[in-house]
């Protein structure tokens, strides 16, 4: 093993939630949905914590690229792919041990695109992508602010948590839940609930 860097242990934070909560999110997805989520949660972050401890710790964007094609290849189902092009994208727009909030928030920038240019899901579509676009808009205004990269992450994930709470006024119009979308009013959007679990524990490790 290469030991811990910061992605071994955010990632390993991400982890524990998700286990914490992974009953909980299959609950969400069972809604209107197959119910896995929380398992191919759980099952996708083991093996991006796996591919990452690979990775010499001060190879911030290799452990990442590392973790999202780990997570990827175990997690499967919908949001396997597109968690692993997330992580794997957002790894690709880093350079060095210490980004500054600005270079981050590029990076996040790029693995936003990336993973809409994979999903085609739009805002309002009851998504993930409907707690990583706020996430993703409070740490451009961070970067502008000039915030430091933990100021900066803390604050995207709160906004994360709390439009991952609204999605439940949403209507899925995207992925399986899509097809019972009735069913789902009233219940949070299992992906964009994990999201903001993740990001949130993310934050309290930088
Ligand atoms: P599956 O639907 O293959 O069983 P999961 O249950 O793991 O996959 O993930 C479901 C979540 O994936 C949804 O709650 C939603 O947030 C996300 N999702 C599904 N399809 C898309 C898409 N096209 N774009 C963005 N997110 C999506
Ligand atoms: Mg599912
Ligand atoms: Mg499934």
């Amino acid at each position: 093993e290469a030991g811990e860097g910061v992605v071994d242990r955010a990632l390993t934070a991400a982890l524990r939630s998700l286990e914490h909560h992974e009953g909980e999110l299959g609950r969400l997805d069972a809604v209107a949905a197959d119910g896995d989520h929380g398992l191919g949660m759980t099952r996708g972050m083991r093996a991006a914590v796996a591919a990452a401890r690979q990775v010499p710790p001060d190879d911030l964007s290799g452990a990442l690229l590392a973790a999202g094609t780990a997570f990827a290849d175990a997690a499967g189902g919908a949001s396997g792919a597109l968690y692993g092009v997330l992580l794997a994208e957002t790894g690709a727009g880093l350079r060095g041990t210490c980004p500054d909030t600005a270079t981050l928030a590029d990076a996040v920038d790029a693995a936003v695109r990336a993973f809409t240019e994979l999903g085609r899901a739009e805002p309002g579509d009851k998504t993930m992508l409907d707690a990583i676009e706020p996430f993703r808009q409070a740490l451009r205004e961070q970067a502008r602010a000039a915030a430091s990269v933990a100021q900066a992450w803390r604050v995207a994930a709160e906004r994360a948590a709390k439009a991952a709470e609204a999605t439940a006024d949403l209507l899925p119009t995207r992925g399986r839940a899509a097809r019972l979308a009735e069913r789902s009013r009233g219940h949070a959007d299992p992906g964009a609930t994990s999201f903001a679990l993740l990001v949130t524990a993310v934050g309290e490790t930088l």
